[in-house]
């Protein structure tokens, strides 16, 4: 993902300190109504995290390498095994250097015959670059992605297990796009980011593909994170941004989602989602207002297990799994 310019972030910032403190993690659920009661199988923190260390143990997942033709085969089998629908994607897109790149979304169906349906996503590509590393050294490596990349993947395969186990009112599809995150490193040119989504948007894994609405989670396993609800989001589907929050807060992770207008404006894969396939569309990701964004792994080599939370994990699957199992 990417900030659309430092004028919006500073703007983001701005509106973020007007709007009060945020809460530490595991405060109780904010006032209102009680909670309505949902029958929700038990998300499993463990199972995530281990499919975060599986996508990490491949090394940085970099398209037109083994490593993420490796991966791509491991994360199409797994949806598999959890019964769902696969279907692989594959494509070869253009980077913004000219480089072809042969890209593979990753689509698991639950329940395709239903025409109800939610689509849940993630990238499961890493950064070919670590560019925001203070050691410009190794600025050109690529950087492992354990938050970056396969957070958000891990917490969709754990969901994808529980899907297979319990079915749910809705039709749910899960894609894992693919070159999310190829994004030009020295200039702001927004295309060429989320290659592999605007690919699928144009030319759907279904022709005449619909879901109600999207899910993307991007960044979903930092320490202490806090998701705060970004600009896209409610403009594209601000009932999901809402229903989303409030599961969160029912289930207690208000310190995590802070219902607080705190805004950034970034370019992530709910954007192509969005706007070309006409799927309104939310992102689930890290901002923290007090330190400056992503977090201090964002696009460096820290970016690896040690930065990724088993709890935060919970907090964003359980939230999502309550959002999921609720929909009728
Ligand atoms: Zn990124």
């Amino acid at each position: 993902m990417k900030i659309r310019n430092l004028a919006a972030l500073a703007l983001g910032l701005a509106l973020a300190s007007c709007s009060g403190e945020t809460q530490s993690p595991a405060e109780p659920r904010q006032p209102g109504p009680p909670p309505v009661q949902v029958n929700v199988p038990a998300f499993n923190p463990d199972s995530a995290y281990r499919y975060v260390a599986e996508q990490v143990a491949f090394g940085p997942r970099v398209p037109n390498t083994p490593a993420h033709d490796s991966c791509a085969a491991y994360l199409a089998a797994k949806l598999a095994s959890f019964g769902a629908e696969v279907v692989v994607q594959r494509a070869t897109v253009q980077a913004w250097d000219g480089t072809p790149l042969r890209i593979q979304n990753i689509v698991g169906q639950f329940q395709p015959e239903k025409a109800s349906r939610l689509l849940l996503f993630a990238h499961w590509d890493t950064r070919p670059y670590a560019d925001e590393d203070a050691d410009a050294s190794r600025r050109q490596e690529p950087i492992l992605g354990a938050n970056d990349g396969a957070s958000g993947v891990g917490v969709l395969l754990e969901m994808a297990r529980l899907l297979g186990q319990t079915p749910t009112s809705l039709g749910v599809d899960i894609i894992f796009f693919d070159a999310e995150d190829y994004g030009n490193p020295t200039a702001s040119d927004m295309e060429s980011w989320c290659l592999g989504s605007a690919h699928w948007a144009r030319q759907p894994h279904k022709a005449g593909y619909r879901a109600r609405n999207g899910i993307l989670l991007d960044m979903v396993g930092g320490h202490g994170a806090t998701f705060t609800q970004e600009s896209y989001s409610l403009e594209y589907a601000p009932d999901m941004v809402r229903k989303f929050w409030r599961a969160a807060s029912d289930l207690g992770y208000s310190g995590y989602f802070p219902v607080v207008e705190t805004r950034f404006v970034g370019i992530d894969d709910h954007v192509p989602v969005s706007e070309i396939a006409g799927i309104p569309s939310i992102n689930i990701i890290q901002f923290n207002p007090e330190n400056g964004g992503f977090g201090s792994f964002w696009h460096t080599h820290d970016d690896d297990m040690d930065a990724v939370s088993k709890t935060t994990l919970e907090a964003v699957g359980r939230s999502l799994a309550r959002v999921v199992y609720s929909e009728q």
